[in-house]
């Protein structure tokens, strides 16, 4: 690992994944796929363009080479994106075009599109007037496939992620204080986040004593109480746009003993789930195997969200790691394993690491002690 990791795939990758894209579309019997920016996008191009009201949008096609739509005024930030080295044919639309008519003249008749799923309803409504007769779809279908196994340089891409969040965590008991709040806290955390490597700090939840049991609680300006236990799940973006995520649960002072209690429980079921994870097993066991731990003894009720969620360009993607996803795992899918108990109006618990599934067993790229951090 480096200081001057790139921060984009190399453009034999990126040609790959369009390669790959293509290939997907045709199987899956659509005509092309239209990405507009946002995650699909930086996964196919490298190009992390900004979502805004004129239209971007990349053509994969089913048939032919792919092509770029892009405003006049952004051409010169696609090119300075790796798009300038991936020999994309770029097709540029002044201020008075209508490029939903340009969009439409790369694909006559009444195609099978595949949107992306990120896309804007006001340009899936457009794209559909530009096409009239055209079918839209999913293009997650497609894309989400692609995207669940991660490259090695992926993998590697998400371990400098949660090196980065670890060093954060590693810092959090100089800023948790009885008599400080979760807001102040949290602006601590935050500056780290961002002084740890990420570009974007994407949430930090700091929950004190009773806020701890809502899961998605995130700051507010209680005063954090001696001997409360406090949950701290934090994340963000790298320059790479790959995301981090990692909860960890400390206690100001010893906490109750019915605490200590449950969160023995609660490390075993998150330590029964990372050892379950290996290829060839559903999502969903890896889910029953924290469950199960919970529920025979006796918290079934107070574990109240999934296990885990898919990672990567986004913070929550495919894999989901839920009752009912038997989607087998495979070397290369990351996602969370995150078990929580949370007793209503008196405190909770999360631990949180991220894994990658490899070819015998799962990584944690998470390395921080799971222990209760006594501050
Ligand atoms: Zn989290
Ligand atoms: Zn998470």
């Amino acid at each position: 690992m480096t200081a001057t990791a790139p921060h984009h795939p190399p453009a034999a990758d990126l040609a790959d994944r369009l390669a790959r894209a293509r290939l997907a579309t045709a199987s899956a019997g659509m005509d092309a796929l239209l990405v507009t920016p946002g995650p699909d996008l930086r996964y196919l191009t490298g190009y992390d363009a900004i979502p805004l009201e004129r239209l971007t949008c990349l053509v994969v096609q089913a048939q032919g080479d792919p092509v770029i739509v892009v405003p006049r005024l952004e051409k010169p930030a696609a090119l300075a994106s790796p798009i300038g080295d991936l020999g994309l044919e770029i097709l540029t639309w002044g201020e008075t075009d209508d490029p939903y008519a340009l969009v439409a003249s790369l694909l006559p008749g009444r195609p099978r599109a595949g949107l992306d799923n990120h896309m804007w309803a006001e340009k899936v409504l457009r794209l559909r007037a530009a096409m009239p007769g055209s079918e839209q779809l999913l293009g997650g279908t497609v894309l989400g496939e692609l995207r669940i196994r991660k490259t090695p340089d992926e993998v590697e891409a998400l371990r400098r992620a949660g090196a980065a969040i670890d060093r954060v965590h590693a810092r959090v008991p100089e800023w948790l204080r009885a008599g400080r709040t979760e807001r102040e806290v949290g602006k601590d955390i935050a500056d780290a986040i961002v002084a740890e490597g990420h570009v974007r700090v994407d949430f930090v939840i700091v929950g004190s004593g009773p806020n701890g049991a809502s899961p998605h609680h995130e700051l507010s300006d209680r005063v954090i109480q001696d001997g409360e236990p406090v949950v701290v799940d934090i994340g963000g973006t790298m320059p790479d746009g790959y995301c981090s995520d990692e909860t960890r649960t400390y206690s100001v002072g010893e906490p109750p003993a019915e605490f200590r209690e449950f969160y023995a429980v609660l490390l075993a079921a998150q330590v029964a789930a990372c050892e379950h994870v290996r290829p060839g097993v559903t999502a969903e066991s890896v889910d029953s195997a924290a469950r199960d731990v919970i529920t025979d003894a006796g918290y079934g009720e107070y574990f109240v969200h999934r296990t885990g969620h898919g990672i990567g360009l986004e913070t929550h993607e495919e894999p989901y790691i839920v009752s009912g996803n038997t989607e087998l795992l495979e070397p290369g899918m990351a996602f969370s394993v995150e078990p929580g108990i949370y007793l209503p109006g008196r405190h909770g618990a999360r631990i949180e690491d991220i894994l990658v599934c490899g070819d015998t067993v799962g990584e944690r790229v998470n390395l921080r002690p799971r222990d209760l951090v006594i501050v």
